[in-house]
Order: structure tokens, then sequence, then C-alpha cells
């Protein structure tokens, strides 16, 4: 498994690591995002978006909604599990299981932690942000995936 640790000084960094990823998904790909309230997860999916063609001026956080869906160069699921409580039936909630059948879906999860050992049936790419309000993140993507740049 890869795994690597980039350092984001600013809010851009942020989104062009997103889209440097988005860039590597194809259908099927699960990204789960990982880290504290105000970390960067929606703004990383925003890049992700870019990066598949969705002009991300439409892009709002899942966090109500739980599930949005986006038609670009994919379809783009985005889903937010912060609201919801029950680690049981997170993954009903939204639909996942319905959701995970789609294979040519990029399927993005804020809050994974919150599914607990869930089986995707894929390895999905873990990103883990570190950091928060004013102060530099580092974001360490970890799975089978290789993007560019360094
Ligand atoms: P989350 O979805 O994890 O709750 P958001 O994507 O809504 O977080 O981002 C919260 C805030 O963090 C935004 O104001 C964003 O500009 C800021 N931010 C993101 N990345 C960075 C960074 N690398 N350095 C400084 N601020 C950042
Ligand atoms: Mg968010």
């Amino acid at each position: 498994m890869l795994s690597k640790t980039i350092n984001c000084p600013t809010p851009e960094a942020t989104f062009e690591l997103g889209e440097r990823l988005g860039a590597a998904l194809k259908g099927g790909d699960v990204v789960l995002l990982k880290g504290p309230l105000g970390a960067g997860k929606t703004l990383f999916t925003k890049g992700i978006l870019s990066a598949l063609g969705f002009d991300t001026a439409d892009v709002t956080s899942p966090s109500f909604t739980l599930v949005n869906r986006y038609e670009a160069d994919l379809t783009i699921y985005h889903i937010d599990l912060w609201r919801i409580e029950d680690p049981e039936g997170a993954s009903f909630s939204v639909g996942l299981g319905e959701i995970l059948e789609d294979e040519d879906a990029v399927v993005v999860i804020e809050w994974a932690e919150r599914l607990g050992a869930f089986d995707f049936g894929v390895d999905p790419v873990e990103v883990e942000i570190s950091g928060d309000g004013d102060s530099p993140r580092e974001i360490t993507v970890s799975g089978e995936i290789v993007f560019e740049g360094d």
C-alpha cells in the first residue's frame, strides 16, 4: 500500500491536492476522508470534483443532505456522515450499499470513521487531514493509487 504525506500550507494547496487525486480516480473508486471538523474535507472533495470536470461553484457540503450526486466525467457521490450518530445505521442511512453497486461511480465519504469496519468490496483510498483553523494541513493519502507530483 502506498502512503504519502503532503504539506498543504494554504486552502489552495488542499484543493490542488484534491485535484491531483481526482485526476487519478476511475469508476468504482472509494475515497474516505478523515479529519476534524473544519479540516478541509469538503474543500478537498471540491478539488476531486474539479478534476473530474465539475464546476465547483455549484458544490456544497452534504452535511444536511447526507448525499449529493454529481454528473461530471464520472458520476460522483459526495457523502457526509457528520450528522449520523448511530454507527450501525450509518451506511443504511445514506443507502451506501446501493451506491456502491454503481461500479462506474466514484464515492467520496466525509467522516468515514463513522462507518466503523465497513466492507466496501474494494480497497478504499484513505485521506487523513490533520490541522484546522488557519494552520497548515498535513494530508496523508494511502491506498492503491498513484497520482501526479509530490
Ligand atoms: P471540513 O469539510 O473538513 O469540515 P472544509 O472543507 O469546510 O472542512 O474547510 C474548512 C476550512 O479550512 C475552510 O475555510 C478552508 O479554507 C480551510 N482550509 C482548508 N485547507 C487549508 C489549508 N491547507 N490551510 C489553511 N486553511 C485551510
Ligand atoms: Mg465538510
